[in-house]
């Protein structure tokens, strides 16, 4: 789940970094009221969930109430990447000397969080790792002791000289590493950290990705989800109790358990198509999952075909081809099916699918070509 810059503001000032709350505004009037209420120098920032909001326009500093309602009236209802801006965050604008970047990922390979740090901060640090993968300095963490002061220390002087400014920086990392656990976050990033002329080290920007499996035991931060700035499909998908993740392909997929998504997903690259999501129904079915499921897969208009595959265990057979007859009487499919069914309550299937006029296939691989082949427009028809 991403939070917004405003709340992972919040999320670092709890834990001590210096970091400026700012406040939320919905409208330039808003906007304007608070940085009126502020004083002085402020910057208007698009909340959305992409990064390079600077570079898209989306951050712009204003030095007094009226020009940060002319910069709200500007940035909200702007496009960044595609998503819309309903939100903008004023906050205190501050003196940069310098930027650095500051952030930590979960690892898998090294199964541990990884703090990176880089001088080259202000930037996308996916553009400083593609460029100058050698400005990325990376510590890998062992989570029995956290990450110790002298460890922090030598970091922070790969940004700094001064001794001053390495301390300040060491600080923030370390809170920042106790964040992290705290949040349950799988990426926690400060880009810019700052340095201000007066040598002050202030975090400008915060960005913050919680792990989805955290959320249960978490409430306080799972109430932060905003669902206006999410992918619609994604949404109804996970309200649906669907696993879906969209993807660029023409064949949609609608499998049960997420081993045998991605094996189908592995099928049908193989078989020369492209997966357009992966969506896996669950363990156990119901025929509304698979309505719910065909009705997220078909409102992707890259799709050419969709592939059923289901392997009944605790999924019943039944359950899902009466859930593909059910969808198909509520909207109809404009685009070819391929079943491919085995296993539990399999007989049932094919009498519920053959009485309502589709067929059934027990190859995994033949309903993958065939899927891959009408997607591709050759064998057509429905
Ligand atoms: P991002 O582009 O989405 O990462 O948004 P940021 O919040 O990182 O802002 C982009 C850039 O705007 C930063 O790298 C800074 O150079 C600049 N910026 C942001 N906040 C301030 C500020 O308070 N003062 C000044 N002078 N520049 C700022
Ligand atoms: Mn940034």
């Amino acid at each position: 789940m991403n939070l917004h810059e405003y709340q992972a503001r919040e999320i670092l000032r709890r834990h001590g970094i210096p970091i400026s709350a700012g406040e939320v505004a919905e409208t330039p009037n808003q906007a304007r009221d608070i940085a009126q209420r502020l004083g002085g120098r402020v910057v208007v920032k698009a909340q959305v969930h992409v990064g390079g909001r600077g570079k898209a326009g989306g951050v712009k500093l204003a030095a007094g109430p009226d020009e940060a309602k002319a910069h709200a009236a500007r940035i909200l209802g702007m496009k960044i990447k595609g998503l819309t801006v309903h939100k903008v965050l004023v906050a205190p604008a501050t003196d940069i000397a310098s930027e650095s970047y500051v952030g930590i990922i979960v690892d898998r390979a090294s199964q541990r969080p990884v703090l990176m740090v880089s001088a080259a901060g202000g930037i996308d640090i996916e553009e400083v790792a593609a460029g100058t993968p050698e400005r990325i300095h990376r510590l890998a963490v062992d989570p029995r002791y956290g990450l110790l002061a002298h460890q922090a220390l030598g970091l922070a002087f790969q940004l700094h000289r001064d001794l001053g400014r390495a301390r300040a920086t060491a600080d923030i990392m370390r809170k920042l590493y106790t964040a992290f656990y705290a949040a349950g976050a799988s990426l926690m990033e400060i880009n810019p950290l700052a340095t201000t002329p007066t040598g002050h080290v202030v975090a400008l920007d915060a960005k913050i990705v919680i792990d989805d499996n955290e959320l249960d035991r978490r409430p306080e931060i799972a109430v932060l989800r905003d669902i206006s700035a999410e992918a619609p499909s994604e949404v109804q998908a996970r309200e649906a109790g669907l696993t879906f993740i969209k993807l660029e392909g023409t064949v949609g997929c609608c499998v049960n358990g997420a081993g045998l998504a991605m094996a189908t997903m592995d099928l049908v690259k193989y078989y020369g198509g492209a997966p357009a999501n992966f969506l896996d129904i669950g363990g156990s079915s119901n025929p509304q999952k698979v309505v719910e499921a065909l009705k997220i897969i078909t409102a992707d208009p890259h799709v050419r075909a969709i592939l059923f595959n289901i392997f009944g265990g605790i999924t019943r057979c039944d359950d899902v081809a009466n859930g593909i007859v059910q969808a198909t009487q509520q909207f109809p499919l404009h685009v070819p099916l391929v079943i491919r069914l085995t296993g539990t309550n399999e007989a049932e299937a094919v009498g519920i699918l053959t009485r309502a006029g589709f067929s059934a296939l027990t190859d995994m691989d033949d309903a993958v070509k065939q899927a891959v082949a009408k997607a591709a427009g050759g064998a057509g028809g429905a």
